[in-house]
């Protein structure tokens, strides 16, 4: 199949595109590198069937030639992110998911749009069904996100309705694994740079926050099966392990022998108290349940985190 990519140079749109290379795909990425990195893609350039395009979703997409499937992921995730990159964020999930909509419909081509657990926003349901309608707060921190991906949800559903077009909406949790971002923000990347360089590690809140976390190569797998079913409303991929931050921190501290202190900051507007997804849907529908508990997903995170840490700090040297 030719596919497109968006955001194929992120975290998690690189292991796609990986995946969809090794099953023998085409595979064009398309990616303005703003949190995208290169060095995510630098391993298949030498790939025939993987082509690289910089460009920014927002703006008009030209694509020459046939295409099968259009895979949109291209947004920044990172909370941190995307309250530096508010408009841009909602930028590239309104106009960006307009214009790949757009060309998956000019192709004939599927269409899969990456939307993530924020569309539930500080959920009042627990755990997270599908029909659950979220608890979003537009107009606070997170909205920029949080609506954002509910309007592309939205548009998406449109396109499927109005044109026909045969659309897929994959809602994500929280993810992890190697190629996230040491400087991404996040929990896990924040907890295993601090405790791998002995600093503190940063609890916001009393820690008593709950989240669950999936190791990438699981959300990849139920990718894959996803867009193997015709099913065009949404469908949870995540863990349903739920943890609290203060455990999290702990199980990072014991794994990477860090004897790094824990320390607590402000908890940031809107940040969700409980998330965990219900994933009845991706069980009956693909067939999906995640197979890598956190445990051995650290494990490999931290050994990925050990070679980049030991990487740059010679070349700083
Ligand atoms: N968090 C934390 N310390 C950090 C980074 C994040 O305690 O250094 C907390 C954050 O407040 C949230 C949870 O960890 O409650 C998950 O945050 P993350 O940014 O990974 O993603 P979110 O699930 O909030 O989108």
């Amino acid at each position: 199949m030719k596919i497109l990519v968006t955001g194929g140079a992120g975290f998690i749109g690189s292991h796609l595109t990986d995946r969809l290379l090794a099953e023998g795909h085409h595979v064009t990425v398309m990616d303005n590198l703003v949190t995208g990195n290169y060095q995510n893609i630098a391993h298949l350039v030498s790939n025939p069937r993987c082509e690289f395009i910089h460009h920014n979703v927002c703006n008009h997409i030209h694509m020459i030639g046939e295409l099968d499937w259009v895979i949109h992921f291209a947004s920044p995730a990172s909370p941190i992110d995307y309250l530096n990159l508010s408009i841009e964020t909602m930028k590239v999930n309104s106009l960006g998911t307009h214009n790949t909509l757009g060309v998956a419909r000019a192709k004939s081509a599927k269409y899969l749009l990456a939307s993530t657990s924020e569309v539930y926003g500080d959920p009042q349901v627990h755990p997270q069904p599908e029909t659950y309608w979220g608890n979003v707060n537009p107009i606070g921190p997170r909205g920029v996100y949080d609506e954002s991906k509910r309007f592309a949800e939205a548009l998406t559903m449109a396109y499927h309705h109005k044109h026909g077009l045969d659309t897929r909406i994959v809602r994500i949790f929280n993810c992890y694994g190697p190629r996230l971002r040491i400087n991404d923000g996040r929990v896990v990347s924040n907890f295993i740079a601090q405790a791998l360089s002995q600093k503190a590690i940063t609890i916001y809140g009393d820690g008593t926050q709950t989240r669950s976390f999936q190791y990438v190569s699981d959300l990849i797998e139920g990718i894959r099966l996803l867009m193997e079913v015709e099913h065009h409303l949404p469908v949870n991929i995540g863990n349903p392990e739920e943890f609290t931050v203060a455990e999290l921190a702990r199980l990072i501290k014991e794994l990477t022998g860090s004897d790094s202190e824990i320390i607590y900051r402000s908890l940031p507007v809107d940040d969700p108290k409980r998330r965990l997804p219900d994933i009845s849907k991706a069980k009956a529908l693909l067939n999906w349940m995640p197979c890598i508990d956190l445990h051995s997903g650290l494990e490999k995170t931290i050994a990925w985190y050990q070679e980049e840490l030991a990487c740059s700090s010679t070349v700083a040297r």
